[in-house]
């Protein structure tokens, strides 16, 4: 049985009427991962302590508490989510993990899938930005900047599937076609079959995890994302229940245009409420980016957005993520383990790293947020640069995977420079402190 022990001086992370409260002194759990975790989180720890003792001094501090997770919880327990960590993560509230690797083979269910679940962490907010110096496929990538928020728990990756032929996909065949006296089916021989639930309550708290986010920051539009003209009752419903509840719970107005607005309170600031079909949403991106801030769709159609919008931005390496619920949140990397560079002290710790500022503006440090986010912005620029970045940057490989010859660390460097004019390749550790110098 493990037991984590508590740190010396640390205190909880409270949430009370929808607001988290943040001591002086936060214990903060954290998962270093499997394969390249090794590398890139504690880099991202020391980025982080770096950028909260430069905006506070000692007056505030990050009490770590390392929690196991993936195949180090596996060596020591057998267990891969041991129900300690699970504890400790609706315990302290708020923590990050690095990546951790779904064992192949059935039966294994992804490990980050089950923590979403076990605390209920229904929106995977994914924030969009182009840090200059990073390559891009765009004509003008600073006017992509967007936030995603995709609904976690809901549609089609809720997992309700059956295999072709199996006696569960027959079963839901024979029971469409004889109770519901509907025959949808073209070849029902040889038809999986998947569920999309999608609820009314599971939808309404996720745009309104959205709208309450683009009031607070005041952005100027919200667009809810769905497929409505063609999954009526599905996504056709979330819109729906969107504009109903900017309606009842916002006080929105309905416009000459069929979209939305939201006056706040406090300023005189109008955030405009629309809607855009998905397909359409994924020209308008590309074709005028800038007309989409804060954006709230469903689970699948956020999976392919926020990946579609990362690589707009040059940036799919570095994309910072967090999977929030009512007062409890995990940030993460959002790369996988990439098990061939563990422990090499190669791959770029952006991603951890920005998810970490992500944590800090989640607990209201923004002063040391802005320091990371700063630190990070300008070692890009000056191009300090992982292999990974300066490989998209060039827009060729460094290394030919197909030459038998094994290159040495020199002729990588030389060839880097060659592509990379100015360029310095820095190591895992290497980008951290170039952040650390720039915040
Ligand atoms: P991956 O992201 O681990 O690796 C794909 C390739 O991306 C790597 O070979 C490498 O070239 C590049 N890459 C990834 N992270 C990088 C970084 N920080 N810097 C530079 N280059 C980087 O994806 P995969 O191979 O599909 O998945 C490996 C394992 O990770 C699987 O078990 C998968 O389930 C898991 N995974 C976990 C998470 C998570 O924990 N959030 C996310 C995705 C995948």
């Amino acid at each position: 049985m493990l037991k984590y022990t508590r740190p010396e001086g640390g205190e909880e992370i409270s949430f009370k009427n929808g607001v988290v409260s943040t001591p002086d002194y936060p214990i903060i759990p954290y998962i270093i991962g499997d394969g390249i975790g090794i590398d890139v989180t504690p880099v991202m720890k020391r980025v982080l302590d770096y950028a909260v003792k430069k905006a506070y001094d000692d007056k505030k501090e990050i009490k770590w508490l390392e929690i196991l997770a993936g195949k180090q919880a596996f060596d020591m327990t057998k267990q891969l989510l041991p129900r300690e960590t699970l504890d400790a993560l609706k315990k302290y509230r708020v923590s990050i993990k690095g990546p951790l690797t779904t064992p192949i083979g059935s039966g294994h269910k992804s490990l980050n899938v089950l923590i979403r679940q076990n605390l209920d962490l229904y929106a995977c907010v994914r924030p969009i930005r182009y840090f200059p110096g990073t390559s891009s496929p765009m004509v003008d990538s600073s006017l992509t900047d967007m936030i995603v928020f995709r609904e976690n728990t809901e549609d089609l990756y809720s997992g309700i599937e059956w295999q072709a032929n199996t006696d569960g996909a027959k079963k839901i065949i024979e029971f469409i076609k004889q109770e519901l006296k509907s025959s949808p089916f073209r070849f029902e021989e040889n038809c999986g079959i998947g569920i999309k639930p999608v609820s009314k309550e599971g939808s309404e708290r996720l745009i309104k995890m959205a709208i309450s986010y683009a009031l607070k920051e005041k952005k100027d539009f919200l667009t809810i994302v769905h497929k409505g003209n063609i999954m009526k009752y599905t996504e056709g419903a979330f819109r729906d229940w969107a504009f109903s509840l900017v309606k009842s719970a916002f006080n929105g107005v309905e416009n000459n245009d069929g979209t939305y607005s939201i006056f706040s309170n406090e300023s005189d600031h109008e955030l405009i409420i629309k809607d855009c079909i998905a397909d359409n949403f994924l020209q308008e991106i590309i074709l005028s980016p800038e007309q989409h801030e804060v954006i709230a769709t469903l689970n699948l159609n956020g999976d392919y957005i926020s990946d579609a919008l990362a690589a707009q931005v040059g940036g799919i390496g570095i994309a910072p993520g967090g999977n929030i619920g009512d007062g409890i949140a995990v940030f993460e990397a959002t790369h996988g383990s990439a098990e061939s560079f563990a422990g090499k002290n190669r791959v770029n710790p952006g991603s951890i790293i920005l998810s970490g500022e992500m944590l800090l503006r989640y607990i209201g440090w923004h002063e040391a947020a802005d320091l990371v986010l700063n630190g990070v912005k300008s070692a890009i620029q000056k191009k300090q640069l992982t292999f990974d970045l300066a490989r998209a940057r060039a827009g060729k490989r460094i290394i030919r995977t197909k030459s038998k010859h094994k290159h040495t660390e020199q002729e990588v460097k030389e060839e880097f420079t060659r592509l990379v004019p100015g360029a310095t390749l820095v190591t895992t550790s290497g980008f951290g402190d170039a952040v650390i110098n720039n915040m």
